[in-house]
């Protein structure tokens, strides 16, 4: 299982509220903030998608898609605005949002809209290669030399999220994280017990420890 991680930015709390709660439902996996410099930081938690209201107590929400945009993530960014002039929606749009929403909106809208953001700025891959192996995200298999070889479900989600973040060293704990998912928190062991196995399964230089941190995927 790997969560979405969405960033909510919205001063209001009964609309960020009842928000959360309907995309925590939807699956996601939901962090809330209510001021432009909470949304700054955040952004330090690589989301997903951010959703972001436009009249923020401690400035203009869209700084936020700027700081996005200008550090060159294409993080897809729904804008919430109270205004719904044209020329609002432009600027929005020209600053690099994937949508707009003007307010009041139907949550099932919003909701409607990040599942088609998302599948917009995501097309998936069927399969993801790497040295002489290669992931099939459809049939949820690995396959070695054109052999498949037999990987458990958390196996396969592990090698998944290493294979899609190469190069770069990942904690154990942002493994448990968006791979097993925060409410399922087993130990830091549980993950290197499943690297050690996939590594009997792969050509283990794939996997790389790196001591005291976590792990670094090389394809
Ligand atoms: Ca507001």
């Amino acid at each position: 299982m790997i969560e979405t991680k969405l960033l909510l930015v919205e001063d209001e709390k009964p609309i960020r509220e009842g928000l959360r709660d309907r995309l925590e439902r939807e699956g996601f996996r939901v962090a809330d903030v209510g001021t432009l410099a909470e949304a700054m930081t955040a952004l330090d938690g690589n989301p997903d998608l951010v959703i972001l209201d436009r009249r923020l107590p401690d400035g203009e929400g869209l700084e936020v898609l700027r700081a996005l945009r200008a550090s060159g993530r294409s993080t897809p960014v729904i804008v919430l605005s109270a205004r719904g002039m044209p020329e609002d929606r432009v600027e929005g749009l020209e600053g690099g949002a994937d949508d707009y929403v003007t307010k009041p909106f139907h949550l099932r809208e919003l909701v409607a809209r990040v599942h088609a953001v998302l599948k917009r700025a995501e097309p998936e891959p069927a399969r993801v290669p790497f040295g002489d192996c290669e992931l099939d995200l459809g049939a949820r298999t690995l396959r070695r030399g054109g052999r498949d070889v037999a990987v458990t479900k958390m196996e396969f989600d592990l090698l998944l999220y290493l294979a899609r973040n190469p190069g770069r060293v990942v904690s154990r704990t942002e493994l448990l994280d968006r791979v097993w998912g925060y409410d399922r928190y087993p130990t830091t062991r549980t993950v290197d017990f499943h690297v050690q196995s996939l590594r009997k399964k792969l050509d283990p230089r794939h996997i790389v420890t790196v001591h005291g941190v976590g792990y670094r995927f090389e394809p």
